[in-house]
C-alpha cells in the first residue's frame, strides 16, 4: 500500500491565522494526520516587493499563481510599510489544536522571508541566533524542542547543516529530491519532498498529476502551504486527499516515514541545488 507524507508549511500570518484551521477541519473531516512545519517569528512577507526588482522570475511567479489573491494584499505589506507581525508565536491556541488534533508539530523558521531572499548574505551569527530565537519560541509555544526542521524554500548550505548539528533534530526534510538519504556535514535523515506543490503546477492538473505518481505504491511526500491549501486551493486540495484515499493510499506525518526508513541502508551525500519547474529560486536537492 502505498503512503503519502503530508509536509504542511505554514509561512506567513495570514496563513497561521485562516489556512492553519481550515487545514484542519479538512484532515479532520479526512481523518488523515500530518506534519505542520511552523514559522514562529516576524512576517516579513512585504519585503518580497524587493524581489520582483531583483528576480524577473520571481514576479513572473508571483503574476502566474495571482499572488495578491493568494496571499491577500495586507501580506504584501508586512516587514516595509505595515510592521511584521509574529507568525506562530502569535497563535498560541492555534498551535494547541494542531498539536489536540493528534499533528506533528516541527520547526520551519524564526524569519522565513530573510532566510528564503538573504540566507547567503548573512553570517554564521546571524544563522545561529535565527535558529536560538525560532527553537526558544517553538519551546514556549508546544514545551518542547523540535525534532525536525524544514528550511524555509528548501534552501540550504553548508553552515546551516554544521549550526544543525548542535541541536538534536531526528530529521531534517530540508529538500526536493526524488529519495531519502542522508545529509553529509549533519549527518542527519532527509525526508524530501518529492511530490510538486499545487503552487509550481496548475492546481487543477495538480490533483491528477500529483495522483498519478501516488500510483506506483510507493512512499512520497506532497509538500502544502497553509496560505495556499488552507486557502484559494483548498477544493483542489480536498479531492486530491479523497483521490488519493480511494486509491488506499495511507495518509501519514513525516515522523511516520522516517520511523520507518532503514536508517543504515541510505545513502550518505551532499545536497545539491537544482532550478526545479514552476519556482523561481533553486532548491536543494
Ligand atoms: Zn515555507
Amino acid at each position: 500500500m502505498g503512503r503519502l507524507g503530508l509536509k504542511i508549511d505554514v509561512d506567513t500570518y495570514a496563513g497561521m491565522k485562516n489556512g492553519v484551521p481550515r487545514l484542519l477541519r479538512v484532515l479532520n473531516d479526512f481523518s488523515v494526520r500530518g506534519t505542520f512545519f511552523l514559522s514562529i517569528g516576524p512576517d516579513n512577507s512585504g519585503r518580497a516587493a524587493l524581489q520582483m526588482i531583483k528576480n524577473p522570475l520571481f514576479l513572473k511567479k508571483m503574476l502566474r499563481t495571482r499572488a495578491p489573491s493568494l496571499y491577500g494584499w495586507k501580506t504584501a505589506l508586512y516587514g516595509t510599510l505595515l510592521p511584521a507581525p509574529m507568525i506562530a508565536l502569535s497563535f498560541t491556541q492555534i498551535v494547541k489544536e494542531i498539536i489536540n488534533a493528534g499533528h506533528e508539530v516541527q520547526f520551519h523558521a524564526w524569519d522565513h522571508r530573510r532566510w528564503q531572499d538573504e540566507l547567503m548574505t548573512k553570517s554564521e551569527k546571524w544563522i545561529s541566533e535565527w535558529f536560538v530565537k525560532g527553537i526558544d519560541g517553538f519551546e514556549k509555544l508546544t514545551g518542547k524542542k523540535p525534532t525536525a526542521f524544514g528550511a524555509p524554500s528548501w534552501l540550504i548550505e553548508n553552515r546551516v547543516l554544521s549550526i544543525i548539528k548542535e541541536y538534536k533534530f531526528e530529521y531534517l526534510s530540508c529538500t526536493r529530491a526524488k529519495t531519502p538519504f542522508i545529509h553529509a556535514i549533519a549527518n542527519l535523515p532527509e525526508i524530501p519532498s518529492d511530490l510538486p506543490c499545487f503552487e509550481e503546477i496548475d492546481a487543477q492538473k495538480g490533483i491528477s498529476i500529483i495522483s498519478d505518481l501516488l500510483k506506483d505504491g510507493g512512499t512520497h511526500v506532497l509538500p502544502v502551504h497553509a496560505e495556499v491549501e488552507g486557502g484559494i486551493f483548498q477544493n483542489q486540495f480536498r479531492e486530491l486527499l479523497e483521490k488519493a484515499l480511494d486509491m488506499n493510499i495511507e495518509i501519514v506525518s513525516l515522523k511516520a516515514i522516517k520511523d520507518k526508513l532503514d536508517i543504515k541502508y541510505l545513502p550518505s551525500r551532499k545536497y545539491k541545488m537544482e532550478l526545479l519547474p514552476g519556482r523561481h529560486s533553486a532548491c536543494a536537492v
